[in-house]
């Protein structure tokens, strides 16, 4: 808080600055500073000194304020996010009690079909979270990111959902060790639970999705892969039949309900 006023008192005095300068420098002109008068009040030579000092010391002071002011808002940033996760620390044992179950986004890739994060780890409907981060990690580890994630919320991630296309909403249960935030959960393992239809073909956007059909997307280098999509009749019609699976082939194969 003290940082905060600090600036506003340094905004407050660089806005007067121009003020204070030209005040001065019209104290220095009655002062005799650009007269060749012979005998000036105060010698000429000082004042002159004393003006380019002025228009020195200040800027390079103010620079240095702010350097110095940023510095330890910076570090007033540190310490909040360091508390948060002495927080979540605080007692390893003292998780959340009630169920945990939310909302995430995943894509289909691969074949067999497997879950995709939108962090590019892909998972079984049943899993335990692992760490590519520490390989010692158990996931969740507070200060790290490993777990499995889920928004509490379905609106939230149906609204996720609308903004990154290729995705599927998925509802999923979390199990073992996990942490609370406002907005979701983080925890050890994740039990998918269900994989919610689009209402739309996934390419045409119009017709009503029939089918699951996968196409090879080419990435950079090695990172290539199979990725499935729900499409309508005729957006499907030129994909060969092993490229496609229906709702039910795929629900078996992913060991998911299809909703
Ligand atoms: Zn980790
Ligand atoms: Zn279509």
């Amino acid at each position: 808080m003290a940082k905060m006023i600090n600036k506003v008192r340094l905004i407050k005095f660089i806005r007067l600055y121009p003020l204070l300068a030209i005040a001065i420098l019209l104290i220095a002109y009655l002062l005799g500073a650009f007269s060749d008068q012979s005998d000036p009040i105060i010698d000429q030579q000082y004042l002159i000194t004393a003006l380019y000092l002025f228009i020195v010391v200040v800027p390079v002071a103010v620079i240095i304020a702010f350097l110095i002011i940023g510095k330890s808002s910076d570090n007033l940033f540190k310490q909040v996010k360091s508390d948060e996760i002495k927080f979540a620390n605080q007692d390893p044992f003292n998780l959340p009690k009630v169920k945990m179950g939310g909302y995430k986004l995943a894509l289909l890739t691969n074949r067999p079909p497997e879950f995709t994060g939108l962090t590019g780890d892909t998972y079984q409907a049943d899993a335990a979270a692992l760490c590519n981060l520490n390989p010692n990690h158990t996931p969740p580890v507070a200060q790290c990111e490993c777990g499995f994630y889920a928004y509490k919320d379905k609106g939230e991630a149906r609204f996720e959902a609308s903004i990154n296309p290729g995705a599927f909403l998925i509802a999923v249960d979390l199990y073992g060790v996990g942490f609370e935030y406002e907005r979701g959960w983080r925890s050890e393992s994740q039990v998918v639970k269900a994989l919610y239809l689009p209402k739309r073909c996934m390419r045409c956007r119009v017709l009503t999705p029939k089918v699951f059909v996968t196409t090879f997307k080419l990435g950079y280098g090695t990172s290539s892969w199979w990725q499935w999509q729900v499409r309508c009749g005729i957006c499907s019609s030129s994909f060969k039949s092993e490229d496609k699976l229906s709702f039910n082939q795929l629900a078996q194969q992913l060991k998911v309900e299809i909703r």
